[in-house]
């Protein structure tokens, strides 16, 4: 979040962290989660409106500890939140003008995968992507 406050601060937006659990001990390649949460976490930088927060959640997920990254952005729509996953996808809702590589996603979803963990990507009820890091119990 640390690395992220100067980027959100640019675009008036609050980063918030909620920790359900008190410690986490997770079992994971650092530098690589380093590269999911990061590409997550700009992700929801990005998209979400101006001027609108963006929360950090640990809590404790079915298979383990999970990490939510919630935004207010213009969310996913529902038959895409699979094949945004995919190598050079761009959900219809962003692909203009919105920059990017489209890699982030499948690159965070094969180190998670690698890891037994896994990440994916829901809509909120009220608007905006919430995408979960769910890690392996260790
Ligand atoms: P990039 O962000 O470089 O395009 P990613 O693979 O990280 O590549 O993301 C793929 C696509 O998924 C994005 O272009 C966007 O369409 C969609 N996406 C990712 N995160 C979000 C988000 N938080 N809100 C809405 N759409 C998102």
């Amino acid at each position: 979040m640390a690395e992220f406050a100067a980027l959100a601060e640019q675009r008036n937006i609050q980063l918030q962290q909620i920790n359900e659990v008190d410690v986490a001990m997770i079992r994971c390649d650092v530098q690589r989660t380093h590269q999911v949460v990061a590409n997550i976490l700009g992700n929801a930088i990005k998209f979400t409106a101006q001027g609108s927060p963006v929360l950090m959640r640990l809590c404790t997920g079915d298979s383990g500890y999970r990490l939510d990254v919630v935004d207010q952005g213009p969310g996913i729509p529902p038959d895409e939140l699979d094949s945004i996953f995919e190598r050079f996808t761009q959900s219809t809702k962003t692909r203009t003008g919105a920059g990017g590589t489209g890699l982030g996603l499948p690159i965070s979803k094969e180190i998670m995968r690698l890891q037994q963990g896994r990440v994916t990507a829901r809509n909120n009820d009220g608007g905006g992507a919430c995408f979960s890091i769910d890690f392996a119990r260790s």
